[in-house]
Order: structure tokens, then sequence, then C-alpha cells
């Protein structure tokens, strides 16, 4: 068994990334710059947000962030948005999700301008994406792209089996998964809550890909042997073991799995490095290219 380092992956293409941005700036090119709307409180919101200003400061991409209230009006947010969406000095930007109940999260997303979409949520790049155009790829997805990529995994012909039907993380990727290109040319199938028999069809999977949201739901027996698994599942639950008291754990359960598969990601240190750099790629590119060509 292999494990998939995501940490040393995601370090890699911040170095990348951060030759770029220097060569941009000893050009003198605007370096590129990313914006981030934070509405509220929410714990978890404001460690991602606080995340991704530290991960652009690594690689030299200027970030901004706008932090409103949680009583912030639908209406004071889309006007920010446009605001945004005309600022020649901010190259792409994200909303941060969840939104307080009383805002329209399709709403907001619908407003962002797709030239600036560097979460790629925007339905025009979801359209692009799956008639695969370029497009800014959603983080996640993009991330695990990546990940099976540079691991060298070989996707063409495979039978990948995707677990959950999200909109940020199981259609996108099982729509990648199937492009016409590389890594992609697989053949795909979704799972969700009303597949049936869904341990078969895992059996089946020489990729499986655990997005469901359920910690340790994939167990060995569920795996076929030498397969690469991909985790995205992260839940935080109590630990008597570390410090904190606290412990990260996937969708997977790794110590049954990682003994059949070929290829494993561990949770953490897997996909969730992956996200933020494929952000910061994103924001990179609307920066060199304004928009996706
Ligand atoms: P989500 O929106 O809750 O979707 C879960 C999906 O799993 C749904 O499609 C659901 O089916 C399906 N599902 C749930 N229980 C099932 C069951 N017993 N059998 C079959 N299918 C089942 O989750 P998400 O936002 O995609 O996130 C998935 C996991 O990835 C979570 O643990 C999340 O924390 C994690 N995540 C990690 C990253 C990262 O950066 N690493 C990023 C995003 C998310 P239905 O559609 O039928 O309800």
């Amino acid at each position: 068994m292999k494990l998939i380092d995501g940490k040393q992956i995601a370090a890699d293409i911040k170095e990348e990334i951060k030759a770029e941005v220097a060569a941009m700036i000893d050009n003198d090119l605007p370096g590129p710059h990313l914006a981030a709307i934070l509405v509220g409180e929410d714990l978890a919101s404001q460690t991602y947000v606080r995340n991704k200003e530290k991960a652009c400061a690594q690689v030299g991409i200027l970030s901004s962030i706008y932090r409103l209230s949680a009583k912030t009006s639908e209406s004071e947010l889309l006007e920010l948005v446009d605001f945004i969406n005309k600022d020649d000095e901010i190259d792409g930007f994200i909303v941060q999700l969840p939104l307080p109940d009383h805002i329209n999260p399709d709403r907001v997303i619908q407003r962002i301008s797709p030239e600036k979409d560097v979460d790629g949520f925007h339905p025009l790049n979801i359209g692009k994406m799956v008639t695969g155009l370029p497009a800014y790829l959603p983080a996640t997805p993009f991330g695990i792209m990546q990940l099976l990529e540079r691991s060298g995994i070989e996707t063409e012909g495979k039978n990948c089996v995707v677990l959950g039907r999200s909109n940020i993380v199981g259609t996108p990727v099982s729509i990648l998964m199937s492009r016409k290109a590389n890594p992609g040319n697989a053949t795909v199938t979704i799972c969700h809550s009303k597949t049936k028999d869904l341990k078969a069809v895992c059996q089946n999977a020489d990729i499986l890909i655990a997005a469901i949201g359920r910690p340790e739901f994939v167990t060995g027996d569920m795996v076929k042997k030498d397969a690469v698994v991909i985790d995205v599942g992260i839940h935080r639950v109590k630990s008597d073991k570390t410090k904190s008291g606290y412990k990260l754990i996937g969708d997977v359960k790794f110590d049954e799995v990682s003994k059949k598969a070929s290829f494993i990601t561990p949770v953490p240190g897997g996909v969730g490095p992956m996200t933020i750099v494929s952000l910061l790629l994103n924001t990179l590119k609307a920066a060199k290219k304004k928009a996706p060509k």
C-alpha cells in the first residue's frame, strides 16, 4: 500500500505557485489578489477563511477579507458582490458558505462574476466543466484530480465509484473522472442514499472516492484488493490519545481499508490540504488571464 501524501503534494504545488507569483511581480505585473466574504460568526467558517488567508501569504498572493455581521441582509451582500465584481484590483473571490438562513446561497453564487468565481460554483463554470471547456474547477474535486495525476495513478478505463452526489464534491468529481481527459476517461458510478447494494457496487471499484459525510463508513470488506481509495471525509471525533482530546477521521476505516488498497489518502493530510491549494491555483489562473480561456 502506498500513502498518497496530500500534504507533500500541496506543499510542492505551493512552491510552484510561489515561483510563478514572484515571476509576475519581477516582471512588474500585478500579483494575484484573492478576496473572501465572511458573513456571521460561524467558527468553522472563520477557521477556513483564516487558513485561506495564511495559504495566500505563504505563496505571495494578496488577500482581503470582508467580514459582515450575521444580520447583513441579502441585498447588502449582493451589493458587496457587485462591488467586488467591478473591482479591477481583485482577481477572484469567494463567499464562504454556509450563509445565514435568511440569505439564499444560490442567488449569491449566481451574482458572482464567472470570471472571478475561483470557487468554481457559478452555474456557468459548472456548465463549462461538464462540457469539457476550460473553467475554474471546484476546489476539492480539482484537488482530487491533482492527487491522482501527481501520484501517477492511471484512471483511463478504470471503474470509478463515487460515494456521494453533493454539488461541491461528489457530482463534480464524478464528471471530472468521466471526462475525455487525463486524468479522467474512467467508467463512473455515482452512489447516494438511495443506491441499492452499495457494498457490491463498491467492491467493483478500481478507484473509490468516498465523499459521503459518514465517519468510517467504508470498511475493508467493501473494497476490492489493490483499489485506489480517496477519502474526502473529515470528522472531528473525541479521542483520549491526543492532547487536544480530539482527532480527525475520514469516511474510510483506514486501518482495514489500507490493508487492501494499492493507494490511499490519509485523514488528515490527504484531500484536505489540496482543497486550499486548488483555490490558490484558480486565483493564479484568474490573475494571469483575468478570464479562463
Ligand atoms: P453532503 O453534502 O452531506 O453529501 C453526502 C452525500 O452522501 C449525499 O449525496 C448523500 O446522499 C450521500 N450519503 C449519505 N449517507 C449515505 C448512505 N448511508 N449511503 C449512501 N449515500 C449516502 O457531503 P459533502 O459536502 O459532499 O461532504 C462529504 C464529506 O467530505 C464530509 O465529511 C465533508 O466534511 C467532507 N469534505 C471535505 C473537504 C476537504 O477539503 N477535504 C471538502 C468538502 C467536504 P443523498 O444525496 O441521497 O442525500
